[in-house]
């Protein structure tokens, strides 16, 4: 039942395309809260509505409503410079550049520009109305116009589409041509909207009943019973429909997050789901060679002996950590010889054409074994030195080209170092004891050398064996520190069973399962990282995101310093700050940042209006930069902090943390902002430091 905030579909023929108004002001609405409550509702009833209506039109909302218009390891770039989108608002509303760059001035953002310059226009032709999937289709033309003329191609779409738009669609259409949609959590929520309304509105043809038992539908009659909740959430209901409720539910959005880290493609989600619904997803969209999965990450720990306390008698194994870059290598053996090969980072992005050595090794592998049709290699790719293969720093690595690399151009070599193997000849494996996985990418896949100059290496992980003893591992230990490695990545062997960390809510610490089995997604605990650096300062390093700085002082008034850092909040779908930091920077860094971050401009404002939103609580920029780079920083602890906002009350009531002496490291090049580290993992930080005795309050926020 689409609340009132929509205009009513009533009288819009069945079986029409959904028009793009109805988007628009379902963006509008989201656009006006914080509340995840109110978000997921709104995005539902949305999802339900356009299932009703015509399905067809769910892939092109979830796009739109994503903000992206293709799976992130194929990105389909729309290719629009700021001038382009100008100009078109221009022509459109018949306003000066002058009278633009004003409303820019007052309003901070190009959707609201568009907004009110078109706010005046009288159109004397009716225009017929935009609809979802005409939209999306012209966004492909958009980023499909290539070579001479494209700038024209360009132009020309943008402009119809602004002609025909009213009301909110300008001001969302322009946002999406900025690719700045300035809605919170939508990404976030879009798969539980997803889930919810198809349990509670299932597509035509999807037998939903007693005809055919399912896990996920129910009859009509109980479904009846159930979906006020969706339009009033504070009336009562009766106790177990809201436990039928909040059951389906339940089942729906964890079989569809374990689909989607699996098979991250809404194209081929949204037609499986109009087909066969809930019930046949897993079966019809299984780990797919050429699609990536999403990675298993590690949880921090600070010395060997927490790894005792945490994994107890359970065996594992340890590996070294290795400096480099994590690489998820897929491979296919077509007609015998010829084979497709993709490489991809940990943020799932396409990086084949930076590694054509790596796909001549992989090419190589794959055509000589007879009996390998197909693989899924989880490995870090790291720079060695040509002749001996000895290890070089991830600086080494970071001077490769990144686009387009010819292989014969080469001229930092690297190693494979291959750790994991979640797919083997058709056979999914994540659901195997790491052991089983372990001796089978050993088994198949041996080590090699180059055979050639300028070819990488395949290697495996140099590692130890917990059965071999405490002190074998201590000397692994010792033999790490002084290796150029970052440290050691310890894994659980087979699946058992581990005492759950005590917190303040539960007294005595229980049992928990603790799977071996390759967990995508998930910041698992059958994965302990030891880094080298934990043996002293604080354990881990933070992943944070530069959201705004303040103008800098003294030798550095024509740059930014300090700047400000956030964490990600994956629950409320925004940024949070965290610390102020001015250490660490070369002065080349803080110019290339001026340039990267240059004021008045598509990423450096004096408004707050970037997406995600950022809350900055008591520590106010005084200018704000757009989300979109990861840094690693380190610091000396993490302290209750009187203005930070991060992590509130999660370790002290009404109080956030924040990082003393941060200091930067490095950027973070393959992570997205969604990958920061989040508010959990401070009070984690936090939590840890009380227990190794490190008490520190008083935080001086970065100064
Ligand atoms: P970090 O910034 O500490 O590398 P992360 O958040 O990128 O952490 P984690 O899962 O926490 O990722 O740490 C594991 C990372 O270490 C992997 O992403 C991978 O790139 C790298 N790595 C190096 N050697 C190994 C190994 N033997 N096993 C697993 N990961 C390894």
């Amino acid at each position: 039942d689409p609340p009132s905030y929509t205009p009513g579909l009533d009288d819009w023929p069945s079986s029409n395309p959904v028009p793009y108004s109805f988007l628009a002001y379902a963006l509008a609405s989201l656009a006006e809260t914080r509340s995840r409550i109110a978000i997921v509702n709104i995005l539902t009833n949305t999802l339900r509505t356009i299932i009703i209506c015509h399905p067809p039109s769910l892939l092109p909302a979830l796009y739109l409503l994503s903000n992206s218009l293709s799976p992130s390891y194929s990105p389909v770039e729309l290719g629009l410079g700021p001038s382009v989108i100008s100009k078109a608002i221009q022509h459109v509303s018949g306003l000066t550049p002058a009278a633009l760059k004003r409303l820019y001035h007052r309003t901070g953002d190009p959707g609201d520009v568009a907004f009110e310059a078109k706010s005046n226009v009288r159109t004397l032709v009716p225009h017929p109305p935009l609809l979802v999937p005409g939209v999306y289709d012209a966004l492909l033309r958009i980023a499909n116009a290539k070579g001479q003329g494209a700038i024209k191609q360009k132009q020309a779409v943008v402009e119809k589409l602004l002609v025909a738009a009213k009301g909110e669609e300008i001001r969302f259409l322009v946002r999406i041509l900025c690719q700045n949609l300035r809605v919170g959590a939508v990404r976030t929520t879009l798969l539980t909207a997803l889930a919810r309304a198809m349990v509670l509105t299932p597509p035509p043809g999807i037998p939903t009943n007693d005809t055919m038992p399912s896990r996920f539908y129910v009859s009509q009659d109980a479904l009846d019973e159930v979906k006020p909740l969706m339009t009033d959430s504070k009336k009562k209901v009766a106790d177990p429909a809201r436990l039928l409720l909040t059951e389906l539910f339940q089942t729906a959005e964890s079989l569809l997050k374990e689909v989607y880290v699996r098979h991250p493609n809404y194209d081929n989600i949204a037609k499986a789901l109009l087909e066969v619904g809930l019930d046949g997803l897993a079966e019809r969209l299984p780990l797919t060679v050429g699609i990536p999965l999403l990675p298993t990450l590690g949880s921090p720990t600070r010395s060997l002996d927490e790894i005792y306390d945490r994994l107890g008698l359970l065996p594992f194994t340890a590996e070294l950590k290795y400096d480099g870059q994590r690489a998820q290598i897929h491979a296919n053996k077509v007609d015998g010889s010829a084979s497709h090969i993709k490489i991809f980072s940990r943020h799932l992005e396409d990086m084949t054409d930076k590694y054509p050595d790596v796909v001549s090794l992989v090419g190589d592998i794959l055509s000589e074994s007879l009996e390998t049709t197909s693989f899924i290699i989880d490995a870090e790719i790291v720079a060695v030195d040509p002749i001996d293969g000895s290890l070089k720093t991830f600086q080494e690595l970071s001077n490769r080209a990144r686009k387009d690399v010819k292989i014969d151009d080469v001229k930092v070599s690297v190693g494979v170092f291959a750790f994991d193997l979640m797919y083997l000849d058709g056979q999914v494996l994540l659901e195997r004891p790491f052991r089983e996985r372990r001796a089978l990418l050993r088994s198949r896949f041996p080590p090699r050398t180059p055979q050639e100059h300028g070819a990488a290496r395949f290697c495996h992980v140099v590692s130890c064996e917990s059965e071999d003893g405490r002190e074998a591992v201590e000397d692994f230990w010792q033999m790490a520190l002084s290796s150029a490695t970052e440290g050691l990545m310890v894994k659980l062997l087979d699946s058992g069973e581990i005492l759950e960390e005590p917190n303040q809510r539960k007294d005595r610490p229980r049992r928990k399962p603790l799977p071996a089995t390759y967990e995508p997604d998930k910041r698992t605990s059958a994965w302990l990282k030891l880094k080298k650096d934990y043996v002293t300062g604080l354990g881990d390093s933070l992943d944070l995101v530069p959201v705004g700085a303040w103008h800098g002082n003294g030798r550095k008034a024509q740059w930014w310093s300090p700047i400000l850092l956030a964490v990600w909040d994956p629950a409320a779908g925004q940024l949070v700050a965290v610390c102020k930091c001015m250490s660490g920077f070369t002065d080349a860094f803080y110019k290339d940042l001026g340039e990267r971050y240059p004021l008045d401009s598509e990423t450096c404002s004096k408004q707050p209006m970037w997406d995600p939103v950022c809350d900055t609580g008591g520590l106010k920029p005084e200018v704000y930069f757009k989300p979109q780079e990861v840094w690693e920083i380190r610091g000396a602890d993490v302290t209750i902090s009187p203005v930070s906002v991060a992590a509130l009350g999660l370790v002290v009531p009404k109080r956030g943390l924040s990082l003393r002496f941060p200091r930067f490291i490095r950027i973070v090049e393959d992570k997205g902002i969604e990958n920061a580290s989040t508010p959990e993992f401070l009070a984690k930080m936090w939590r840890d430091q009380q227990a190794n005795g490190k008490d520190r309050t008083g935080a001086d926020d970065g100064e």
